[in-house]
């Protein structure tokens, strides 16, 4: 299966797949959709948020859903508020044409508005298992009819200690013939557990990391000398709306000196490296998941297991040689849903990497361009715009005005003013001259510890002769 009109979905879905701009299906709804519209059955679909696994399980229900029906068809478990109403607004876009309506029931929300829309009829639930189970209990939620019940993101669910609730709701399912279909990023001994318990000889699709990294991380790559590669990474970071990113180098050294660089550039910035304690480590990884630090610069070994939400660029600043490498380092980014930025600062003579990559996994990746001072300093600028109209404090700052200050802007325009302020605030958008001093310091260090492992190699093979 390729397209997905060789699905021969209804017309509804095929124009709300259309309308969402959907062209070809991702890997696991190439997998999963001929399972799930064909036959009914159980189902364990291996895939993380973020690889379209909503749609992979959303077409099918929605193509069984009685529209005339107004009863609680299909529950659909999420582990977070914010999954289910992620999962509720996909599952309302697709089913638009179909007018069927989709429910989400989360914890800390008032029951009344949820009480009215499960009365209303609503065909689709989407609920955290705790909230659901309070509405069972009340009498409110009636799953005796549910033809589907959907585990999304099981591990996460019992990771966050809802299993027994779980099991719970899966045996409230008494519906004939009800099928249980489980998503799950990993497949853990307690998952399995459930699958065991619960699913009757589950169909079973899995995609692998690389497959979905295709379809959520956009992987773009600079051409660079190596002593440019300072300059560049500063402006890809300023370009950036809102960085938040993972730095990879090959050698403590290079994260020790790019680290420092740019921290007296004025960024937040801290490392991980084979040299720091465990200790250290913990509070840098800390500091970093609260954001008090917005760039980490790491060595492969040292950030492995780290798991931080919300990246939005993962830049390789030395491209390794290993392909695994560089997946498992893109796969930070892109978690939870969310799209990311994979981008590679690649010099001369690691530029047949770029081609091996692609072949790897599966995409294309884009050339950048990198950005101009003019255009790092429109877009800094631009950024200044909201809070300056949010501004409240600024007649008290006019009661603060020396008669000499009245008198100097009584000569200028609007415009100027705001560029002097702009200049004597944020200096650095204006200067022609880099700021920092370039990385000469680790250039030279690194190539004379090329030269010395070059000459310890001569060595030692002379010594083994
Ligand atoms: P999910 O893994 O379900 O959270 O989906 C991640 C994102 O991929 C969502 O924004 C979906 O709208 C989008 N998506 C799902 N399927 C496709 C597809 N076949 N083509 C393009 N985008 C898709």
């Amino acid at each position: 299966m390729r397209s997905f009109e060789e699905l021969n979905l209804s017309p509804e879905l095929a124009r709300a797949i259309k309308d969402l701009g959907y062209e070809s299906p991702s890997p696991i709804q190439v997998q999963a959709l001929p399972i799930l519209l064909a036959e009914p059955t159980d189902f364990i679909g291996l895939a993380a948020t973020g690889t379209g696994k909503t749609a992979a399980f959303g077409i099918p229900l929605l193509e069984q859903i009685e529209p005339g029906k107004k009863q609680v068809q299909v529950l659909i478990l999420c582990p977070t508020r914010e999954l289910a109403l992620q999962v509720t607004g996909q599952i309302n876009l697709l089913g638009k044409y179909k007018n069927v309506n989709a429910l989400s029931i989360y914890g800390g929300a008032s029951y009344r508005e949820q009480i009215n829309g499960l009365r209303s009829g609503s065909q689709v639930v989407v609920g955290t298992p705790g909230r659901v189970i309070d509405h069972l209990e009340r009498g409110i939620l009636d799953i005796s009819k549910v033809k589907t019940i959907i585990l999304d993101e099981a591990d996460e669910m019992i990771s966050m200690g809802f299993k027994d609730d779980l099991e719970t709701i899966l045996q409230a399912a008494t519906g004939e013939s009800c099928q249980t279909w489980l998503f799950s990023a990993t497949m853990n001994k307690d998952v399995r557990r459930v699958a065991d318990n619960y699913l009757f000889q589950p169909k079973f699709v899995q995609v692998n990391r690389t497959e979905m990294l295709s379809t959520t991380v956009e992987q773009v790559f600079y051409r660079t000398r190596e002593s440019d590669k300072p300059e560049i990474l500063c402006k890809i970071i300023e370009a950036a709306d809102n960085f938040y990113g993972l730095i990879f180098c090959q050698t403590k050294n290079l994260v020790m000196d790019l680290t420092q660089y740019l921290s007296n550039r004025g960024y937040r910035v801290d490392s991980l490296h084979g040299d720091k304690t465990q200790k250290d480590r913990e509070r840098t990884v800390q500091a970093f998941r609260d954001r008090r630090v917005s760039i980490l610069v790491c060595t492969d070994v040292a950030s492995r297991g780290l798991d931080v939400k919300d990246i939005t660029h993962v830049i390789n600043y030395s491209l390794p040689r290993e392909l695994e490498v560089y997946v498992h380092r893109i796969g930070r980014t892109a978690r939870s849903g969310k799209t990311g930025t994979a981008i590679s600062l690649v010099t001369p003579s690691h530029r047949d990497l770029v081609a091996r990559i692609e072949r790897h996994t599966k995409t294309r990746m884009e050339e950048g361009i990198v950005p101009t001072r003019k255009e790092i300093g429109i877009k800094k600028v631009a950024k200044m715009l909201t809070p300056f109209q949010a501004q409240k404090n600024y007649a008290r700052a006019i009661e603060l005005l020396t008669p000499e200050w009245k008198n100097v802007i009584a000569q200028m325009k609007a415009e100027e003013i705001v560029g002097r302020f702009l200049g004597v605030m944020s200096p650095e958008i204006f200067e022609n001259q880099e700021r920092g001093k370039p990385l000469q310091a680790h250039v030279a260090a690194d190539s004379q510890a090329r030269r010395n492992r070059r000459g310890k190699w001569k060595q030692d093979s002379r010594n083994r002769r």
